[in-house]
Parts: structure tokens; sequence; C-alpha cells
């Protein structure tokens, strides 16, 4: 590959990678496969090395995943709390180098044998597939509880922890005055199963699988919610700075006999041969786990060796995991359905005997497309291998050609519409078949439907039955006959009442506050995605600077290519959607970026704020107004703190922080004050500053 050629290929790993990682660690809901992911990561990393002159700190090969909360909004689950204080971890939380092949876990142990001194032993442990947890005891009590975070700072969900029942309140035995252990809050299977029947009973969105179930929980805002989700905690790591042990296996028994939860499935190893024994072992036997693991850790045993070969950015160079490869199951196809989805695209999905895969109780499998579905040579009767590694939808892998029925016919990939009978098409370029009969086809205008009423669209409390009600009854056929629908209609039809109705409508009026970036999302533009409505949000201003965008200006948007920029010019350039666009403003939906994102003044410029407490305007108001005049908003009171904007009831820890570093505490009418006029004074009521500390900064 030549230069050029690398550099290009690495800034699009490194986009891929960023997005899939916002997606896996903060919306908890990824849309591609762990192997998938790693193995582009393994590519980058190769890049890398290769054309070193490309390396950079800021590469995902640099940086550990973060979880911290991106702005309002941006969550799969609901009730997701952005507002979990950040605290700086005492130890970095870093990653794990991993593998999916036994030869470098032979290569690690070599490595290790060829720069260590001492002799040494391994310490062989599961790997517990759920989020990473820091706790500190202090004086026997349990006092901070962080999340990995971006492995420098992690959000402090210490109330929702004490929530969960196998962590002790309360310690007992030997414990040092203080230190900290780390470990993973599970979600196991039965909870997982509970937790997505009421989901779907919800008509809300199933969690793709115990990770994202566990992590998505203990970013509640409710810690009582927490309690009832059924979470779960093993503790496997105290760092070996917090408290003087010999071996990292010491450490943990020492910490059981506290009272703590450390797993007992760990195993001291001498050598490669009984590694691989370990590995053979929960390889087969980790399906009987009542929670999900996705590999086995080996680190090394004794402390001292794990200081004499210490860390790189991102991960211990004492440790190692290896990722177990996507657990298979193999079982029969009963039928193929070809589904309908909003934007037209046939999916052909394998309908089979129930399977037990990785946990969960699989019933369908995606074939993707018709060249993939040739390619496997998939017929109704064949018996085939499904996998689920860590991924979303299970797969279908290969078909176990031996026990194919005599009588098997080939699959013929339909030729029209399986929901309206419109003869399919495909252009040059598509994977895929589409149905054309975007205004005619029940499926997909459901499907439209949905998707704008969706959480992170409109956030309209309805879920697909409802819209299937609306739908059969004549009511809705575009998102705009929504905004039409009276109480009267509503109550009409088979179990509404006044007060659900009500709910229904004061939702709706809710959706007019929704800013213009999700709006644009909702219209479902094909191939338009969150951030990329959002960037064309911003980018444009308003609806009417998008339809008289020819496609070149299109282009100049960031992250927006040639086949994006065509379908939002495409989309712009219908009548029908033109009208939908003309009735949604009629009804009062945003169509126009706010103004609050403007930049006002440079009052600001600097200056790292941190606010506390409430003000007169909402909080994310204010850290808006901040932003406007040029300062930054930060969630942490550190050394690089300007000053904090305290309003009523200021967070304690925060202003004894402050104390202690000597930050100077503004009330909002001493900070109002050092904006220009026109935004300076008009809105500070006098209770927002009653009886608050004041300093001067400038
Ligand atoms: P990781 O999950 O591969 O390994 C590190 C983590 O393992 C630690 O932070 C800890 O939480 C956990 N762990 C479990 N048991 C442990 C034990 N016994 N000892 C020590 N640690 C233990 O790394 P990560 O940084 O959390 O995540 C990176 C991985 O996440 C990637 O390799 C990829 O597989 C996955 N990922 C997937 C996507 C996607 O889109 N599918 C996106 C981002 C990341």
């Amino acid at each position: 590959m030549d230069k050029t050629a690398a550099k290009t290929r690495i800034d699009e790993l490194r986009t891929i990678l960023r997005e899939n990682s916002r997606r896996y660690y903060v919306d908890n809901a990824p849309t591609m496969s762990d192997f998938e992911y790693d193995s582009l990561m393994h590519e980058l990393e190769a890049l890398e090395a290769e054309f070193p002159e490309f390396d950079s700190p800021d590469s995902p090969t640099h940086k550990v995943g973060s979880d911290l909360d991106a702005p309002m909004g941006e969550n799969a689950e609901s009730q997701v709390f952005s507002g979990f204080v950040q605290r700086n971890h005492r130890y970095p939380m870093l990653s794990l180098g991993n593998t999916y092949s036994i030869s470098e876990v032979e290569e690690f142990a070599e490595r290790a044998d060829k720069l260590l001194d001492e002799d040494f032993s391994y310490c062989c442990e599961l790997k517990f597939d759920g989020t990473a947890i820091c706790l500190t005891y202090r004086g026997g009590k349990l006092v901070t509880a962080l999340t990995r975070g971006d492995g420098v700072k992690g959000d402090d969900v210490t109330e929702n922890v004490r929530h969960i029942s196998n962590i002790p309140h309360k310690l007992h035995g030997d414990y040092p005055e203080e230190f900290e252990i780390r470990g993973e809050i599970l979600m196991p299977y039965e909870s997982f199963d509970a937790l997505n029947r009421q989901r779907e009973e919800n008509e809300e969105a199933p969690f793709a699988n115990p990770r994202n179930a566990a992590s998505g929980s203990l970013k509640l805002s409710d810690p009582k919610e927490v309690g009832r989700r059924g979470l779960w905690c093993t503790l496997y790591h105290i760092p070996a700075q917090s408290v003087a042990f010999e071996t990292h296996d010491e450490a943990l028994r020492k910490a059981a006999s506290w009272g703590l939860p450390v797993s007992d499935e760990r195993k001291v190893c001498r050598n490669i041969g009984e590694i691989k024994d370990y590995i053979d072992y929960w390889d087969s036997q980790r399906k009987f786990l009542p929670f999900a693991t996705d590999g086995i850790v080996i680190k090394i045993n004794e402390l001292s060796a794990q200081r004499s070969l210490g860390y790189t950015s991102k991960s211990p160079r004492w440790a190692v995991a290896y990722k177990f490869k996507a657990e298979q199951a193999c079982t029969e196809v009963l039928s193929i359905d070809y589904q309908v989805g909003r934007t037209g695209a046939v999916t052909p999905v394998a309908n089979l005997s129930p399977v037990q895969l990785s946990g969960t109780v699989v019933k369908r499998a995606t074939l993707n497309n018709d060249e993939w579905m040739a390619q496997l040579d998939v017929r109704v009767g064949d018996w085939v291998y499904v996998e689920k590694g860590g991924e979303i939808i299970p797969k279908i892998t290969s078909v176990e050609k031996s026990l194919r029925p005599a009588a098997s016919v080939p699959t013929v990939f339909p030729k029209t519409c399986p929901d309206c009978g419109a003869t399919l098409v495909r252009g040059e370029a598509e994977a895929k078949w589409f149905c054309p009969n975007q205004d005619g086809c029940p499926t997909q205008i459901k499907g439209r439907i949905e998707h704008f009423i969706t959480r992170k669209a409109m956030n309209i409390l309805a879920g697909e039955a409802t819209v299937e009600q609306f739908f059969d009854a004549g009511l809705v056929r575009t998102p705009a006959d929504l905004y039409d629908l009276g109480k009267h209609k509503i109550v009409a039809l088979e179990g509404w009442q006044d007060k659900s109705a009500q709910k229904f409508l004061d939702s709706l009026r809710d959706s007019l506050s929704v800013p213009f970036e999700r709006v644009l999302f909702a219209l479902g533009i094909r191939y338009v995605g969150e951030t990329t409505a959002r960037e064309i949000a911003r980018h444009f201003g308003d609806i009417d600077a998008i339809q008289a965008a020819s496609v070149e200006q299109l282009l100049e948007v960031p992250d927006v290519g040639a086949v994006i920029a065509q379908s939002v010019y495409d989309y712009m350039h219908r009548q029908e959607h033109l009208e939908e666009i003309f009735r949604l403003r009629a009804h009062g939906l945003k169509f126009a970026v706010e103004q609050a994102s403007a930049k006002l003044s440079s009052a600001l410029e600097g200056k790292t704020v941190v606010i506390s407490g409430n003000f007169s305007i909402s909080r994310d108001a204010m850290k808006e107004l901040i932003v406007r005049h040029g300062g930054k908003n930060s969630s942490g009171v550190s050394g690089k703190t300007s000053f904090l904007l305290a309003g009523t009831k200021p967070g304690p820890e925060k202003l004894k922080k402050c104390e202690e570093l000597g930050i100077p505490v503004l009330s909002e009418e001493s900070f109002r004050a050092l904006l220009p006029e026109e935004d300076g004074q008009e809105e500070t009521p006098a209770e927002a500053t009653a009886g608050e500390t004041q300093l001067s900064l400038f």
C-alpha cells in the first residue's frame, strides 16, 4: 500500500472505530460485532506500525474506549442520567490487550519469560462480560464507585452501586484503612431475560446483550430501579499501589476474606500448558455459567513482576485477554421470511428451530441479502450454524450440507415485494433489493412512522402496536397525520382511555421542542443517521437552505460522501416530501437550528467552568451560556478549573475541592456580571444568589 492510500485508510479506520466506540460504550447499542471491531483495530495498529509518520496519540489504538456520557439525548436508555459527577481515578483504569489466537497467548508467555529475571506464575481468570467498576473502601465502608469512564476519570455511580445486592457496604476482618478494588458489574442471564421481556411488553427496544443491559442499568437516574435490575458484581483487581501483597491471587483471597465478592473460578498456572488447559476447560464449560463471559484473562501473578513489566498508554503489559470465538449452534431452518424495512430494503430472515446460544434462545437469524443467501446456498430444511459473538442479530455462518434432505429445493429470492406486490428493484452499487413503492407499501409507511416517533428522533410515547392500530384505522399515513389526531379520534379506538390518550397527546406537544437536528433525523432520509443529520443541520442552519443545496454543496458537510449527498438531494426534491415538511412545519416542529448555538461573546475565552446547584435557568441552558460566551464546561473540579459557578444548593464535595485547590467560587450574579450587558443581567433572580460564597475571579 502506498503512503496516500495508507493515510486514507488510517483516517477511515479511525472514524469507523470512534463512531462504533461511542455506540458501544455510550449508547449501549453496538451495531458491529466485537470480532469485526477488533479486526479493524488490529488493521489500524498494523498500518500505524508500518507508517509511523501517521501515528498519533489521539488514535483509538492508544486510547481506552470511553463510557462517559455524550451530550444529552445521545443515550439508548431513556432514563440514562447524564448528570453524574465525574471524578479522577487515583490510578488510571485501562483496557486489556486482546487476542483471538492461542499462538499470541504463547507469544505473551514467551515475552514474559524473556523479560522477567524472577520466577513467576500466571493467574488465569474468566473475562466477565459486563461493565468495569472501581470501588473505594475507607474504614471498611464503601465510599465511592466510579465507572471506567475514559480511563482517567469516571462517572460517580456510588448511589446506584449501593443498590447492587452483593456489594457489601461494610467489610469485616483485617481490611486496610483505605483501598481500591476493581471488577465488573454484570447482568446475569436470568435478570437479562426478565428485563427484556418487560421492555418488550412496554414496547421498548430490548437490550442487545447482557453487557449493554448492565452498562445501561448502572447509569440509571433512580438507584432503586438499579436495585430492581438484578445486577451483580464480581471483583478481580486491587491496584498494586493500593495495598501491599506478594501476589495478585493473595490480594484476591484477602479481599474475599473481608466479605467482597471475588470469583473463585480463577487458577494459578505455572506454564503455557496449564494456561491452555484452563482455556479449553472454560471454552466448553462457560455455557453453564449464569452470566456472560467473553474470554479468559491471563495475568502475571507476582506483583513485583507486574511492576517491572509496567503499562502501555492503553493496557498493562502484564496481562492479556484471550477472547473466545463466537459461540455456535447448529439448528434447522424452518422457513425464510423477507422483511421490508422503512426504506424499502428487503432483508431475508431465517426462522429457526429454537436453540440456546450465548445464554439466549435464538429463533431467527439474518441472511443479509440475496447474494449472501446464494453464497451460503441455504434452503428451508437445512441444518445451519448460527453465531452470536457479542453481536446483536445472530448470523447464519454456514450450512451443514451433509444433513441436507434429499428433496430440498434451492431458495429463490422474490421478485416482488412480499407486502405490497410491487416489483423489486436494485441499483447498481446496492447490496439489497428494494421495494420502490414508498408511498403505498404498508410496511414502509408504518416503518417510517415508527422511526419518526423513536426516542432518538421525536420521542413520542407510542410503539409499533400503536402505529399499527392508527394505520389500520386509516388515521395515520405519514408522521404529519399524528399531529392531526384529536383526543376524540383516539379514545374511539380499542384500548384507549382519556388518560392514555392525553399522555400520548402531551408527548406530541413535547415533541415540538425537539431540536432541528433530531427532526431532520426523524424524517428518515436514507443513509442519514443521527450524526449525519446533526452535521447537515448545523452546516446549513435550516431546512430551506438544505432544500436549496446542490449535491456539491451537500458534499461540503463533514462526513457526507456522494451517496449521502445524492440521497438528501433526491429526498428534498420530491413533491410529497416537501408537502410533508410543509405540514410538519405548520404544526410547529422545529426546522431551524436554535440560535442558542451561536457564539455571543469571548468573555469566557480560555476559561474552564464547573457548575453546581440550581440556577435561574436550567443547568443545560447555563452550560450552553458558558459555551456561547467562549468558555468550556467541565464536570469535575480539578487543577484546570478556572472557577466553580455555584447556584443554590451546590454540591458540598465540589465546594470542598475548590477550597482545597484554591479555586474561586462564583455566584450566578457575579458570573453574569462577567458577561456583556445584554446577556449579563436581565434574568438573574435574587434568590439564586442568596447566601452564597462570592469571590472575584479576574
Ligand atoms: P475488553 O472488554 O476487551 O477488556 C478489558 C476489560 O475487561 C476491562 O476493562 C474489564 O472491564 C474487563 N474484565 C473482565 N474480566 C476481567 C478480569 N478477570 N480481569 C481484568 N479485566 C476484566 O476491553 P474494553 O476496553 O472494555 O473494550 C474493548 C473491546 O470492546 C474491544 O476489544 C471490542 O471487542 C469491544 N468493543 C466493541 C465495539 C463494537 O462496536 N462491537 C465497540 C467498541 C468496543
